[in-house]
């Protein structure tokens, strides 16, 4: 049972806690969610006339594919809590890791054959980052230890994933000198459908061959870039980008975070485009929302020199690496999205958005529409008034988080039409009113 006053939790809330990329105190009141169902948020206090039922249209960031409180994951998890929450990863071992990380590698393409698990999105890139450069190191080559990737991307907010952010979007300004130096190739051209521009294609290799020496890793998010500015590209660049890294003796990461089990179509956007990363990176949805776990995985080549090195070991280990819980609802989370045919529900929710989108190209102050897997965007002219927006949203019984000039949704794959056209209609209001 709730212990504080709405009110009471709302001024501790303000005095005392950061919410993210948050002012402290806080100028923006959060809603209190009080629990939640399906694809639909209970409040504390009713909000925007009155509404104390939202549906979600953010997926908590990508990750509740599921929607909450799931039967299937909420008695895994209950299963796993009846065994133990936790043990150390250190010499010990248990079977929700050890049969997750054989699943990865199962799903996964082909040469990924070793699994590292972190306990968030940004720890798995950093160590993402450690595999490639001490692959490097352990091979001779101390040297390369840059990393290239393009514009418009997002890694996480710790220092090295930071490093490749969009250096404006990700305010390196505020980090000179903190940030390693990093290269940076244009945006790819935005569109799915686009051909490749050889242009495009002809100065990301003059950057690779200039820099070849020194470079590590190209690190991207394939196919769809997500909180760097939600653009979508075609899978042509990521098959340039395979050659291009072959060619120059240069790994490649793929960033799959946000975009991997289905978000985009495919079940890792890797797949829109054939080809198989020597690193890729996993989080968000892997759990299906329920817990915090990320995983990089590695080919066997890259395991393989990084233990023929001075330090034959992958030097990195959380203290809650591997944590059963959340092992145990990746695995049940896993079993869920495999056990049905996700792709239609994916093509579903892409072409419900489509139809309920298609309106909002026509708004004044809308820039671009676009929509891809169970994703949907509407970029504006001008920044977001956020409170605005979220009201407006609230207001059709919808919840969004719009960022910058964007106003987007990623609705859980449970999302029936009717809440998939709200949620559309929704977007639609918070663009106008933002
Ligand atoms: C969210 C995200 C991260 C960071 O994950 P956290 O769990 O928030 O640390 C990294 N890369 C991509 C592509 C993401 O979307």
């Amino acid at each position: 049972m709730p212990q504080l006053s709405a009110d009471t939790l709302l001024a501790l809330d303000r005095a005392h806690v950061w919410h993210p990329y948050g002012p402290m105190p806080g100028t923006v009141t959060p809603y209190v969610v009080e629990s939640a169902s399906g694809v639909r948020l209970r409040l504390a206090e009713p909000v925007a006339d009155g509404r104390r039922e939202l549906v979600d249209g953010m997926s908590s960031w990508w990750a509740a594919i599921h929607g909450y409180r799931h039967p299937v994951l909420d008695a895994a998890v209950r299963e796993q809590l009846g065994r133990m929450s936790h043990v150390m990863f250190g010499g010990l071992t248990h079977e929700p890791a050890v049969r997750l990380a054989a699943r990865l590698v199962e799903i996964t393409p082909e040469p990924l054959q070793h699994v590292f698990l972190a306990d968030s999105g940004s720890v798995a890139v950093e160590v993402a980052m450690k595999m490639c450069l001490q692959y490097w190191q352990s091979t001779g080559r101390p040297e390369k230890r840059r990393l290239l990737t393009w514009r418009g991307g997002y890694h996480g907010d710790t220092f090295h994933p930071m490093s490749v952010c969009d250096p404006d979007g990700g305010m390196h300004h505020l980090w000179g000198g903190v940030l390693p130096g990093q290269l940076f190739a244009p945006q790819p051209p935005a569109g799915f459908d686009a051909p490749l521009d050889p242009e495009y294609a002809s100065l990301f290799e003059g950057l690779m061959e200039r820099h070849t020496d020194e470079l590590a890793a190209v690190i991207v998010e394939p196919v769809v870039q997500g909180a760097g500015g939600m653009q979508f590209h075609s899978p042509a660049y990521l098959r340039m980008l395979r050659e291009l890294c072959d060619r120059y003796g240069v790994l490649l990461v793929f960033d799959e975070i946000a975009t991997g089990f289905g978000r985009s179509g495919a079940l890792f956007a890797a797949d829109h485009a054939g080809v198989s990363p020597d690193v890729m990176c996993l989080g968000k949805a892997l759990t299906g929302g329920y817990l915090t776990l990320a995983a990089a995985l590695c080919t066997g080549e890259i395991a393989d020199g990084i233990s023929r090195g001075e330090m034959p070991v992958l030097a990195h280990g959380p203290t809650f690496m591997g944590n059963p819980l959340a092992c145990a609802a990746a695995n049940a989370s896993l079993d869920l999205l495999l056990g049905q045919d996700w792709a239609v529900e994916v093509k579903r929710i892409e072409a419900g958005l489509s139809e309920g989108l298609a309106a909002a190209s026509d708004v004044p102050g809308v820039r671009d529409v676009r929509v891809r897997g169970a994703i949907g965007v509407v970029q504006l002219d001008h920044p977001v008034d956020v409170p605005a927006a979220t009201e407006a949203a609230a207001r059709e019984g919808v919840w969004l988080r719009p960022f910058r000039d964007l106003v987007y949704t990623m609705p859980p794959y449970v999302t029936q039409d009717e809440d998939v056209a709200r949620i559309a209609a929704a977007v639609t209001a918070a663009a106008v009113a933002g």
